[in-house]
């Protein structure tokens, strides 16, 4: 039975779920220790991840389609990036395929999570793995816990799309051949900083440009961008620094395979950014979030500030479509958990 959970009033935070999933890496291999019920981690106060923050994750999301069947969009894509992730923090990865199912199986230990279709609201879905033995002098961690949990989180927008107000950050997200292509923990600790003053100054992102040269676009602390000209091309910011965003894959699919329309993947220059008719970000959490307004340093690059803009919108109808299964789907996007 669906648990009583008020689903159109949730926010983004974390709810406790029954189950989660264990796996413990030790000497050379993983053991799976399956869905448990504790949602306590026991660690030495020396453990890798503690002291040389030596953690990656993942994020996707588990909903209810128009046909009532419980799925997840592309998995095989979280598994691969999270693979990426660990090789380059020297971290042992965990086979693609049994990543897969430990999703599915993390899900159906929580079906009951999972909100109904109509709500707007998803099982937020949370792979993660960390260094668990004591480390102190600089290395890698010979021990590592890999663990799936999940929580139910409400729809991104309560009451419509509206436009964001964002600026162009002074602080760097990425260095030119860091961490930014994998998604680590350590990017995020580093983000906070600039997420705060940007919140008190009154901008809900930061647009990163590229470390190096500063004259580039780059992503946000967590979400990718997308651009549309005035002869309606998609165009999304190429760079070794940016988070291969699965959203941003999956919106430049729709565009060229959907919706017929020209897609780019190329740098993007900040002066460029004036002669865009569209911008949004892409990501997990809220699929596509438009942006009305780019401060550059006092200076307005504005977009539309009312409503999405056209093609964000036709961009953003159809892959939700895809995702709730009113829209046919290129085939292996959707992986079916309960029929
Ligand atoms: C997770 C993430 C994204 C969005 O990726 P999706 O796969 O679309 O959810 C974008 N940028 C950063 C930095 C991220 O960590």
């Amino acid at each position: 039975m669906k648990k009583d959970i008020e689903w159109t009033k949730i926010g983004f935070s974390y709810i406790k779920t029954d189950k989660r999933f264990v796996s413990n890496y030790k000497d050379g291999s993983w053991h799976d220790l399956g869905l448990i019920d504790d949602d306590k981690i026991i660690l030495n106060e020396s453990a890798g991840v503690l002291q040389y923050a030596q953690t990656c994750f993942e994020g996707l999301k588990a909903y209810t389609t128009v046909d009532n069947k419980i799925v997840c969009f592309r998995p095989d894509l979280n598994a691969e990036r999270m693979y990426d992730s660990c090789t380059y923090l020297e971290m042992p990865p965990y086979d693609k395929d049994k990543f897969v199912e430990a999703i599915v199986k993390t899900v159906e230990g929580n079906i009951d999570y999972v909100p109904p279709y109509g709500t707007g609201a998803t099982l937020y879905i949370r792979p993660y793995m960390f260094g668990s033995n004591p480390v102190i002098g600089v290395k890698p961690a010979d021990e590592y816990q890999f663990r799936i949990f999940t929580t139910p989180v409400g729809p991104y927008f309560k009451g419509g799309a509206k436009p964001i107000v964002i600026r162009i950050s002074d602080f760097d997200r990425a260095a030119p051949k860091g961490t930014g292509h994998i998604k680590a923990g350590l990017n995020y600790a580093m983000s906070l900083h600039a997420i705060v003053d940007a919140h008190n100054k009154g901008y809900a992102e930061n647009m990163y440009l590229d470390p190096a040269t500063r004259t580039k676009v780059e992503e946000t602390g967590g979400a990718n961008f997308i651009f549309v000209d005035k002869n309606n091309t998609v165009i999304t910011p190429k760079s070794t620094s940016i988070l291969p965003s699965i959203t941003r894959r999956s919106l430049l699919y729709v565009a060229e395979h959907y919706l017929n329309l020209k897609v780019e993947t190329r740098e993007i220059f900040k002066e460029e950014l004036k002669d865009f008719k569209e911008c949004a970000l892409c990501g997990t959490a809220a699929v596509l979030s438009p942006v009305g307004k780019i401060n550059d340093h006092g200076e307005d690059i504005t977009y539309n500030m009312d409503s999405m803009g056209e093609i964000t919108k036709k961009l953003y109808d159809t892959l939700i479509g895809i995702q709730l299964g009113t829209i046919e789907a290129p085939k292996g996007w959707i992986k079916v958990i309960k029929e």
